[in-house]
């Protein structure tokens, strides 16, 4: 057979290495079960019992059938008073599309809303996928890359130099994945000022770890900024808060102008998300007291991980304000992100995500992710720190 050319945007993209880094973890996992895996962005948590015995329930009742296209009635009733009860976002139900995934959302969204060419600001670091998004869908990613030392704080002047007139989208992404950072006030201004300034661009908000804030940190929602809200694409999903990973379950709120072409995609692509699962996320928006007490844990994990980090010469690690990820920069000489994570894969028998994945191009970094065990995250401390120590600085 002729050598298969299949398509060229796909073509173009990096496989996921967040998925690549996981399955690493397992493979080396089946040879030495010592090795602890920290790439997945994954909550060890079980899903609430509660949210598990109402798809049982629902599953029982029948609703093992297709559902309307854009969601359950009664979910997207109920995430309307969710984006307006904790996120100040007011919108209808019309304007809310239930997805398999927070990813999907996403998805959809940049591929309905572009046209070839058309140029994405991504703010680096920024999550792995969003740069294969943008080219699945012939658009340009364009990226801002934010300073480490400057606490990758949003600049207007940093935006300026990153916009043009084919700048269609931009993509914020807070509480941060992989940094850990949240959207302050004085940012969300820079980014409304921004949006004011320039008519052609919209704003794709991705807040899926918006519940796990640590130390009474806020993030600011930038469909609640009334001048902006018509331009503003908000997604969000049940994988993180409340540790429905495997349950593929997003969501995002658009307006009804943005909302046709996406859900015409979903018809076309998912039809729709199953409704056990779907009357089962009814219940995980009730769970706020299970998913304060993940909150709470994750919170003695990231004191614990973070300062055994920072005893480690060479080694500093910003306290994250939200999300579960530790991102450590590195002072070792002739070690970039590569290096370093597979000096600890091997030396250490760790397993974390190269910063450079995340576009950070200019420090030697590493994401780790602590919605793991409590005696993993000890013992991979002890262990980095040992590994690390053994090195020439
Ligand atoms: N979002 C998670 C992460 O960053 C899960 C893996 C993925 O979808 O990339 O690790």
């Amino acid at each position: 057979m002729e050598s298969f050319r299949y398509n060229p945007r796909i073509r173009a993209m990096r496989p996921s290495a967040s998925m690549a880094l996981m399955a690493k973890a397992r493979e080396m996992q089946r040879t030495d079960p010592s090795v602890i895996g920290l790439a997945a962005g994954e909550p060890d948590f079980p899903t609430p019992d509660r949210i598990c015995m109402e798809a049982i329930r629902a599953m029982s009742e029948g609703y093992t059938h297709y559902t309307p296209g854009p969601g359950l009635p009664e979910l997207r009733q109920a995430i309307r008073d969710k984006l307006a009860r904790d996120n100040d976002i007011h919108c209808e139900t019309e304007d809310i599309l239930v997805t398999p995934g927070g990813k999907n959302a996403i998805f959809l969204a940049v591929n309905a809303l572009l046209n070839p060419g058309d140029e994405v600001i991504l703010l680096d670091p920024s999550w792995v996928s969003y740069e294969p998004i943008v080219l699945s869908a012939g658009g340009v990613p364009v990226h801002v890359r934010l300073d480490w030392q400057a606490s990758y704080r949003v600049t207007r002047e940093a935006l300026e130099a990153a916009v043009s007139p084919r700048t269609r989208l931009l993509i914020v992404n807070y509480p941060n994945n992989p940094t850990g950072r949240v959207l302050t006030p004085a940012e969300a201004d820079v980014l409304e000022s921004f949006l004011l300034d320039n008519p052609q661009v919209a704003l794709l908000s991705d807040e899926v770890y918006e519940k796990i804030l640590f130390d009474g940190n806020v993030t600011v929602s930038m469909a609640s900024r009334e001048r902006v809200r018509e331009r503003v694409i908000t997604v969000n999903g049940f994988s993180k808060c409340a540790a429905m990973t495997g349950w593929r379950l997003g969501y995002l709120a658009a307006d009804k102008r943005f909302m046709e072409p996406i859900y015409k995609l979903h018809q076309h692509s998912a039809s729709c998300v199953s409704g056990f699962v779907q009357r089962a996320a009814v219940v995980a928006l009730d769970c706020q007291q299970e998913m304060e007490e993940m909150r709470r844990i994750y919170q003695e994990r990231r004191d614990l991980f973070v300062s055994e980090l920072n005893e480690i010469p060479g080694v500093h690690c910003e306290s994250p304000a939200g999300a579960f990820y530790a991102w450590a920069i590195f002072d070792y000489p002739g070690l970039d992100s590569n290096g370093i994570c597979t000096y600890l894969m091997d030396h250490a028998g760790v397993v974390g995500m190269p910063g450079s994945e995340y576009g950070e191009l200019r420090a030697s970094s590493m994401r780790f992710s602590f919605a793991n065990a409590t005696e993993d995250m000890v013992r991979a401390g002890e262990r980095i720190k040992s590994a690390l120590l053994e090195l020439p600085r």
